[in-house]
């Protein structure tokens, strides 16, 4: 198959090179010039889409994907897919959708969980919205760049269902740290702490796979001084989509509200840019209450 591929950051330039590596024909766009093993360089992204069956996005945030959407969208063939990776908001997600469908293409918005890591193992978790039609067209990729696809419904469910995921995972390690953080105070021991957590009706992700504390459980970013891994300000980014779209949607979210403005104060004020997420630990460790 013919592949349009644009954004070739951090995360696009691995799920590109995978395209690429399974055999299929893939032309990518990044406005930074990048350049990436096996994959044809084009001079824009209307001529990285031009007589692809699928086009891939995986760029910053909603308003360049809405750019880029107006220039691919008049370049592509009727029945074409147009698979947003990105991590957007969901009305972008919706209005790109629905001016593709007017064009006669099929959108899909389909956010991914797994990281760099997850982008060139191609073990991606997709969250998949959009039409049945595209969801068969994409799956073959989806098969390439990740190792699951969840169909969650119409356009601009995939990030629905991306950001209810990162509210969860936002305050949920925030409530494991600042466990950590108070258990130390109270002289239990962080090993004996993971082992009652991590078996008991406490336990989460956060804690049993990603545990925030060195030299605890399973190997983590904190094992590595804390070098992302998720990094902090995407974390925020994610809790600031999930801000948005609960007021939209007039969503009581006082935990995710709270989330969010702990990150944004540890991102901003704190230190916090270019250390993953898990560091809201330390960030306990060294404050008392007040
Ligand atoms: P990145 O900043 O490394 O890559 C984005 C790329 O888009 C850059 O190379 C940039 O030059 C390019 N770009 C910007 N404007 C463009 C335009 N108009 N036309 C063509 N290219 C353009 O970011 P990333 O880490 O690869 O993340 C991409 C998306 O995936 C984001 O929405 C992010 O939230 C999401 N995401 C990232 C991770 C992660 O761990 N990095 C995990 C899950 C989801």
């Amino acid at each position: 198959m013919k592949f349009g591929f644009i954004g070739l950051g951090n995360m696009g330039a691995p799920m590109a090179a995978n395209l690429a590596k399974a055999g299929h024909d893939v032309t990518g766009f990044d406005t930074a010039g990048v350049e990436v093993e096996g994959v044809t360089v084009a001079s824009s992204a209307a001529e990285a889409a031009r007589g692809a069956q699928v086009v891939i996005t995986m760029l910053p945030n909603g308003k360049i994907l809405r750019a880029v959407a107006a220039e691919v969208i008049p370049a592509m063939e009727a029945g074409a897919v147009l698979l947003d990776c990105s991590t957007v908001d969901v009305d972008s997600a919706r209005d790109v959708a629905a001016q593709a469908q007017e064009a006669g293409l099929s959108a899909l918005d389909a956010p991914v969980s797994g990281g760099v890591g997850g982008a060139s193992a191609g073990t991606l978790t997709f969250m998949v919205g959009g039409d049945e039609a595209g969801f068969k067209t994409a799956r073959d990729l989806f098969d390439i760049m990740g190792q699951k696809a969840v169909h969650c419904g119409p356009a601009g469910n995939g990030q629905s269902a991306k950001i209810c995921n990162n509210m969860i995972l936002g305050a949920t390690m925030i409530v494991t740290c600042e466990a950590f953080a108070l258990a130390d105070k109270l002289g239990l021991d962080r090993q004996a702490m993971f082992d009652v957590v991590s078996t008991s009706s406490g336990s989460s992700w956060s804690m049993n796979t990603y545990c925030p504390a060195p030299g605890i459980g399973p190997k983590s970013p904190a094992d590595n001084d804390y070098t992302p891994g998720f990094a902090a300000e995407l974390m925020l980014k994610d809790l600031t989509l999930a801000q948005q779209a609960a007021e939209t949607a007039d969503a009581d979210t006082p935990l995710g509200r709270a989330a969010r403005e702990l990150y944004a104060q540890f991102v901003e004020n704190e230190g916090g840019t270019g250390r993953d997420f898990s560091a809201m630990l330390p960030r306990f460790e060294k404050r008392g209450r007040s």
